[in-house]
């Protein structure tokens, strides 16, 4: 039988894919609760909205969160809205659907938040705040002064440079490994808890998720690797029950920054380690990443977006130029095609039943 795309799943902006999701909620006898950000309005609705499925106190628990990085959100909010349409709830486990995590990078088609605040570079102790060497010599070329043909060129010399004496992995964990230094700059992870972290670290005590027996976590990302590939990103360390569960759950598909065979490199900050340490050898967290276009191009994106956000972002009125780098960042991290949607759905969906069947399963790993 052929697979069935729902690419209607997919809203076309924030506030269609949260109507969708809420629609398909509201079919279903679960329990919605809604998280305003402070930046709500009537006119312009902006919230994470939870919603539990299941048994209140079943032992296993898979949670899936979308739009971490807001404007990546597109993919995971129809991941949600096509499991909630189309998928059963087995025996044993309930589901926790996190709908927007980051809603305003969501609704503005950034990957920050309102504070340029790079939520999967937030989770640190603030009380040691890591310093990113390589950042700090790069800084001043990927957040120029002024924006024009030299400064793209500059920076372009001054990547390739830095390539030729670290290496590839190097340049990349420099620019996206995480900074704190430059709250302008990129990839940067902020001076405290964001709102969003704030929320997660709430929610893991209202759910009592500490005091479940196995909690899966399948976190949703688009803009690298493969144009449609959904890669399955482990960053629990090599050997630990974490990593052994994602791989017994997930299969050889499943690769791991630490060991150099993701496409993603190690990083500080990330979502994943709050729920390592609050969870410890009970949760698994993957980060399932669709590929999109070429890092390079992100990286470009990213910047001239950035750019403009910092030299026009506080206006009430939305510029042109803003308007323009919204574009392409829709553009690059979602792809509004129907192959790229049916892969979206179709790796989404086997991940999802990977994790509910890992969950229900005894596995002698860790009991
Ligand atoms: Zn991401």
């Amino acid at each position: 039988m052929p697979f069935d795309f729902d690419t209607a799943s997919f809203g076309q902006d924030y506030w269609q894919a949260r109507e969708k999701f809420l629609s398909a909620c509201h079919l279903l006898p679960g329990r919605l609760t809604t998280l305003l950000h402070p930046l709500h309005s009537q006119v312009q609705p902006l919230a994470t909205d939870l919603f539990w499925l299941g048994d209140d106190k079943a032992e296993n628990v898979l949670v899936i969160i979308s739009a971490t990085h807001g404007v990546e959100g597109f993919c995971g909010s129809a991941a949600q809205v096509n499991w909630l349409r189309h998928e059963v709830l087995p025996d044993k486990v309930a589901v926790l659907f996190i709908h927007a995590l980051n809603p305003f990078g969501f609704a503005h088609l950034r990957r920050v938040n309102e504070d340029n605040i790079d939520l999967n570079r937030n989770f640190i102790d603030f009380n040691q705040v890591p310093v990113n060497e390589g950042y700090q010599a790069l800084a001043d070329v990927l957040l120029p002064s002024a924006w024009d043909e030299s400064s793209v060129t500059d920076c372009k010399q001054a990547l390739a440079e830095f390539r030729d004496k670290h290496g590839q992995r190097k340049t990349e964990e420099a620019v996206s490994g995480g900074q704190y230094q430059y709250p302008g700059g990129l990839f940067y992870g902020g001076m405290e808890p964001s709102w969003s972290r704030r929320n997660i670290e709430l929610l893991m005590q209202d759910y009592q998720l500490t005091d479940r027996k196995k909690v899966a976590v399948v976190d949703i990302h688009s803009g690298l690797g493969p144009y449609g590939y959904g890669e399955i990103i482990c960053d629990h360390l090599p050997d630990t029950t974490g990593a052994k569960r994602a791989r017994r759950w997930f299969g050889d598909s499943v690769t791991e920054p630490a060991l150099g065979t993701s496409t993603s490199v190690p990083k500080s900050g990330l979502l994943d380690y709050a729920w390592q340490q609050a969870l410890g050898d009970k949760v698994c967290y993957v980060t399932l990443e669709f590929g999109t276009y070429a890092l390079e191009e992100m990286f470009e994106v990213l910047r001239e977006e950035n750019y403009v956000w910092q030299q026009e972002g506080t206006s009430t009125l939305l510029s042109n130029s803003i308007n323009r780098v919204q574009q392409r960042m829709r553009g690059y991290f979602y792809p509004d095609k129907s192959d790229w949607k049916e892969m979206v759905l179709f790796r989404s969906s086997q991940v999802l039943a990977q994790a509910l069947r890992g969950l229900q399963e005894q596995d002698g790993i860790s009991d």
